[in-house]
């Protein structure tokens, strides 16, 4: 007998482990519920929803396959070896499929149960799943981990090139066996479920991601170099919280916008040229994870600037988080995040570039907060993504380019829906004052929103003399604009 250990790999196409499992012969899959580690990691509750959501749908389809889903609680991964180990011999299993996952956390937990299950004599076979590259696989020549994005995508563009990887066979029906699906949780105490609003936004399945994919590539793919940095247009795929879960692979990503582009992912529809970056810059950031295990213990990838006087300000650290800033396109963007579980691309950069150079707040503190609301919650790309915008990180942003909220408003959300949406109070703005309701002068500004919290050019010169202060600084890196 054959066990799937799912995952962050919750769908049953183009599934390695489980595709792997079931060619073995008979398969039983399960899931194991680790709340006192989910809380340890920061994650969300609208995530962990998903997920249940998701193990829903997934039972389903499994069951049709007459492969019984279980669920099994390891409340800690330290739990995970024994739990695994009891399953293992009361269902007799002769071997573990699994699809890798990465993080020192993640790899510790995976080492300790491969060792438990094989002093029993189980057989653990892993995969590569997640990712289109191993980490570790995608090296200079010298064989170091890249640090700079163009150069990590140069080479992957000539692996690709070489072999595509094709996506793997799905399951077909196995005989019945004599073991029934568990029950899925509706909810696992500690989190909370978010409101019908927030699920309605994310319906679960492989149906819903594949929807997506379909519509996008079909479509919008066309024009994402031009509408992806708009928030006030649905410019970008929404996928990404279906390939955190894995619902979708990421192969059947690249698949779907290379026949957008007839097979090209270098040349041809720069929509789709431009797509495809962006799922590399998701294997980027799975690199630096494994290759620079700092970050996954969250210090800086640039040592010298765990120097930083940062601020310790909880006042304007709660006004940011609750999006009472003063500042239009700050609040609006909270308030995506708060409502809505997910926040466009363009605006993650400018809160978090506003926390971190404005305020001179710790990232951390922004990173620890977006991963406590986000329905797409990824320790690689939201660390990635902080450490870019507070320029601690690899290839990010240099220290003197600090993005200033209203212009990155008059140029993303020219009209201002974005912010009138959000925030209906300024809705009775002209498109000008929109964005920076406090010039509109006179004592009382706009009835029911604030003033800013801090000035934006004095708050830049500190930043700036904060970064100049460190020992030794690097100020180079490209620029995600
Ligand atoms: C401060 C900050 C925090 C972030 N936190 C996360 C996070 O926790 N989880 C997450 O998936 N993304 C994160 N991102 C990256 C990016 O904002 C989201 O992936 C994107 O907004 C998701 O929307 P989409 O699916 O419509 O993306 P699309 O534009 O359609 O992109 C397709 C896919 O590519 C991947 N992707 C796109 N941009 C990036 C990127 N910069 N880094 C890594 N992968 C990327 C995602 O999987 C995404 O679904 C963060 C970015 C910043 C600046």
């Amino acid at each position: 007998m054959q066990l799937i250990w799912l995952r962050s790999d919750l769908r049953l196409h183009d599934n390695t482990a489980l595709s792997a499992a079931a060619a073995r012969g008979p398969t039983v899959a399960v899931y194991l519920l680790s709340p006192e580690q989910w809380r340890e990691h920061d994650d969300a509750p609208c995530k962990v929803d998903f997920w249940l959501r998701n193990l829903q749908a997934l039972s389903g389809a499994l069951g049709q396959l007459n492969i019984p889903l279980l669920i099994r609680h390891a409340p800690r991964w330290d739990d995970a070896p024994a739990v695994l180990l009891e399953l293992c011999r009361q269902l007799q299993i002769d071997a573990v499929h699994l699809n890798e996952e990465y993080g020192i956390h993640e790899t510790r937990r995976d080492a300790v149960v491969a060792q438990a299950l094989k002093a029993e004599g189980i057989e653990v076979h892993d995969y590569l799943d997640q990712l289109l590259f191993k980490p570790g696989s995608v090296l200079t020549k010298t064989g170091s981990y890249f640090q700079v994005f163009s150069q990590f995508r140069k080479v992957c563009y000539e692996r690709l090139h070489h072999s595509l990887p094709s996506l793997v066979r799905t399951p077909l029906a196995q005989t019945a066996l004599n073991i029934a699906s568990d029950a899925i949780p509706t909810q696992v105490e500690g989190f909370d479920a978010p409101p019908e609003s927030l699920r309605e936004l994310w319906p679960a399945g492989e149906d819903e991601a594949r929807r997506r994919l379909d519509s996008f590539t079909d479509i919008q793919i066309d024009y994402y170099q031009s509408e992806r940095d708009f928030p006030a247009k649905p410019g970008t795929s929404q996928l990404s919280a279906y390939l955190a879960a894995g619902v979708i692979s990421p192969r059947q990503c690249l698949h779907a916008a290379l026949q957008s582009n007839q097979g090209e992912f270098e040349s041809g529809k720069v929509g789709a040229i431009t797509w495809i970056n962006e799922l590399l810059w998701r294997e980027f950031y799975k690199h630096i994870l494994v290759g620079y295990p700092r970050v996954s213990r969250h210090r800086a990838f640039r040592p010298e600037t765990e120097a930083l006087a940062w601020r310790n300000a909880p006042e304007e650290l709660a006004a940011w988080q609750q999006g009472r800033t003063g500042l239009p396109i700050i609040d609006a963007a909270m308030r995506q995040l708060l409502e809505t579980g997910w926040m466009h691309n363009r605006l993650r950069m400018v809160v978090a570039m506003f926390l971190t150079k404005n305020l001179l707040i710790d990232w951390r503190e922004g990173e620890r907060f977006f991963m406590r609301h986000l329905i797409d919650g990824d320790l690689a790309a939201n660390n990635g993504g902080w450490q870019w915008s507070s320029s601690t990180g690899t290839d990010s942003a240099p220290y003197f380019r600090i993005f200033n909220p209203p212009s990155q408003s008059e140029k993303f959300d020219a009209e201002g829906l974005f912010i009138k949406h959000w925030l209906p109070q300024l809705s009775g703005l002209d498109k000008k004052a929109v964005h920076n309701p406090a010039h509109l002068g006179g004592l009382f500004g706009v009835a029911g929103y604030p003033a800013p919290i801090v000035d934006l050019s004095t708050s830049r010169a500190r930043a700036l003399a904060a970064f100049k202060n460190l020992p030794s600084r690097q100020t180079a890196g490209s620029l995600h604009e």
